[in-house]
């Protein structure tokens, strides 16, 4: 019986007892590093949890109301919920901080909220804040200002020639705005007869020489021969899309003639063999290609201020709000409208 077991004086129990302790020890300290390592690990993740979901408009109260962060780290949090898009949150900032905040900030903080609604798209509101404030100052171009683009968004082009009367008398640069909004009046009054809104645009024109794109665009779209007739042909590489849009049976063959950069953008489109090369890389391209292969142009607009990019033709740059910096950039394309004509022609 004592064969199977062995004394403990034994040099073998010795043994088995170290060997033991050592895997008990080293057991224990596995365990223990993997608790704590997921212990870390959750601690880490809740506390990154806070940033990914945002404070509730309760809890925003709560929080502005106790002053535990002064008002300047209020707003600098409300201008980068802006930054970011999250309009919602920047506006509980504000109207919060309104109620509570420190009033000699009034004034701005007010600004920035009637900023906040109106780059958020709640115009009437972003009109009520920019009244309220001019009620009491009314010598603040920034908030004529914005509220000349809040009633031209709306479409209120009388009420936003009387803001740009305010910004004259502050001694304020006007004039593009003054001929863009006039022009947009005119452009959208659907009682004036077609005839009447071509001469009032180009009065303008003439009177400014600024508003080329949104001038010509609506001449070449309504009356081509018009447009042709009072063509600058200074303007053509402005006018890319447009010339490139317009239909073959409205082109002026003689005009083209005469003007360097319309021979060469007719020859790329087929219209017209007036040019062997081009020193526009992608007209270059497209003359040499003689329309055999399924490539055209397509345009995309730049804000020269701001460098903002646009796939749409504008006139005011709705990030930096600056008239008539559109630069017109002309690419390489492939003409889906070409492939799409040659399939259909081949079940026929
Ligand atoms: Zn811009």
């Amino acid at each position: 019986m004592n064969t199977f077991f062995i004394e403990f004086r034994d040099p073998l129990f010795s043994i088995i007892i170290f060997f033991a302790l050592i895997f008990i020890i080293t057991f224990f300290s596995y365990w223990w590093g993997r608790y704590k390592r997921k212990e870390d690990y959750r601690h880490l993740d809740n506390f990154l949890k806070q940033f990914r979901s945002l404070p509730s408009q309760k809890e925003l109260k709560g929080l502005i109301t106790k002053g535990e962060l002064p008002e300047k780290s209020w707003l600098l949090l409300a201008h980068s919920y802006y930054k970011s898009g999250d309009y919602e949150k920047s506006i509980e900032i504000y109207n919060e901080l309104l109620k509570v905040g420190d009033k000699s900030n009034y004034r701005e903080t007010l600004f920035l909220l009637g900023r906040t609604y109106f780059r958020a798209g709640f115009l009437e509101r972003a009109k009520n804040i920019f009244l309220e404030i001019l009620k009491n100052n009314p010598r603040t171009p920034q908030a004529l200002t914005y509220l000349l683009l809040v009633y031209e968004y709306m479409k209120d082009y009388k009420s936003a020639l009387e803001v740009l009367d305010s910004l004259d008398e502050l001694k304020k640069d006007i004039l593009s705005d003054s001929a863009y909004i006039k022009s947009l009046a005119i452009i959208n009054d659907f009682h004036m007869p077609t005839d009447a809104k071509i001469e009032n645009l180009l009065e303008i024109y003439k009177h400014t020489y600024q508003l080329t794109y949104l001038v010509y665009e609506y001449l070449f779209r309504v009356d081509p021969k018009v447009a042709w007739e009072n063509f600058n042909s200074a303007n053509a590489h402005q006018l890319s899309d447009v010339f490139w849009r317009l239909k073959s049976e409205d082109l002026d063959l003689d005009i083209i003639e005469q003007n360097g950069y319309l021979r060469e953008l007719y020859t790329a489109r087929g219209d017209v063999a007036l040019a062997t090369k081009s020193s526009v890389f992608e007209l270059d391209i497209l003359i040499n290609l003689k329309q055999e292969c399924c490539a055209t142009l397509s345009f995309e607009y730049v804000c020269s201020n701001c460098k903002q990019l646009y796939p749409f033709a504008f006139t005011r740059c709705s990030s930096c709000h600056s008239i008539n910096t559109q630069s017109i950039e002309l690419l390489l394309s492939k003409n889906y409208y070409r492939d799409f004509s040659e399939e259909n022609n081949s079940f026929q």
